[in-house]
């Protein structure tokens, strides 16, 4: 590892567990179990290497679950203490699929994280809201308390063909969530994230070998609502060439609306496997995103995060289409 110190940001892994199982997870099924959990000494011992080579002052957990961590509360409280409080981590994010956030008990708990001078935020994955199932009541109190506490939240939906056919019901709900106890937030109150799968495993993506027109159809007209009711949105690994081109005309007007994702960043992960100095170092926007040829001459280029070209050949997706003025 490099000497010099550099800032990073330290995501830590605690476990791999979720009760999620996505089959796009990039973390392979056989690392979710509860021997690949990191214990809290592993997770002290590791920042505390770390701090010494990086500049560390934004923290990630991510997963797995976090709140499936057995030991989450002592964990927070460590971070609370030696990290939070003194504001040496300024910033402080929380990846889970919510589930466990039913419990008005944890909410109330965590509520010190993210109502305070601490740069905060739940990023709550949503790809399995809907179809219901029978985690859905839960799922949906753990939103409800989440956002009448008024957490800075994130939501992640990555399209599928699974909820593809019901992305319009949690744009809904999103919706309705936003204009009850979020109305005239701002990008750091609330936000949606809208992705497409990554990190696919076989040579097809299911979702556009089986609905493309469904898929532009449903992601234009979500894209649309989020516009007209002023609803903060992003897209991670969409390019905006994807929209249809009357929602890209007013894209300039509409900065309200809808933000770029900050992927320069410097990531310094560690995991039951990456510890200490096997630390997985990476940087975000080398590996998924970025610009290519074509959008040099495009006028999103600067709002826009591109996408690698062998997504788009292994994927089949799209093509891009720089928008040029006169288009
Ligand atoms: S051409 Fe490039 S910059 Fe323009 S919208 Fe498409 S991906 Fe983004």
């Amino acid at each position: 590892m490099n000497n010099k110190k550099k800032e990073s940001i330290l995501f830590l892994y605690p476990t791999y567990v979720c009760s999620s199982n996505c089959n796009f997870c990039f973390i392979d099924p056989k690392l979710r179990k509860r021997s690949n959990d990191l214990s809290l000494d592993e997770i002290k011992n590791n920042i505390l290497y770390l701090e010494k080579i990086y500049i560390i002052n934004q923290l990630a957990l991510v997963g797995g679950d976090p709140l499936l961590y057995k030991d989450f509360i002592p964990l927070m409280d460590y971070l609370g203490d030696n990290y939070f409080w003194n504001l040496k981590i300024k910033s402080f994010v929380l990846c889970t699929e919510g589930l466990n956030c039913s419990s008005k008990k944890l909410v109330n708990y965590l509520s010190k994280f993210f109502i305070s001078d601490l740069n905060s935020c739940i990023h709550i994955s949503l790809n399995n809201f809907y179809p219901e199932d029978r985690f859905f009541k839960k799922r949906k109190q753990a939103i409800l308390n989440l956002a009448k506490n008024k957490f800075n939240v994130r939501f992640v939906i990555i399209f599928t063909k699974n909820n593809i056919n019901k992305i319009e019901s949690i744009s809904k709900f999103i919706n309705d969530l936003f204009l009850r106890y979020y109305s005239n937030s701002t990008f750091h109150n609330f936000i949606v994230e809208l992705r497409l799968p990554f990190n696919l495993k076989g040579d097809e993506n299911e979702l556009f070998v089986s609905h493309p027109d469904y898929f532009f159809k449903t992601f234009n007209n979500i894209c649309n609502l989020f516009f007209k009711k002023n609803i903060p949105f992003t897209l991670r690994n969409i390019p905006l060439c994807y929209l249809k081109k009357d929602s890209v005309k007013i894209l300039d007007k509409i900065s309200k609306t809808y933000k770029k994702v900050d992927v320069n960043k410097k990531i310094v992960r560690i995991d039951k496997q990456h510890q200490l100095k096997y630390a997985e170092i990476s940087t975000y926007s080398d590996e998924k995103w970025k610009l290519q040829k074509e959008c040099l001459l495009c006028n999103l280029k600067d709002m826009c995060n591109g996408i690698t070209k062998t997504y788009i050949k292994k994927f089949k997706y799209p093509k891009l289409n720089p928008f040029i003025s006169n288009d």
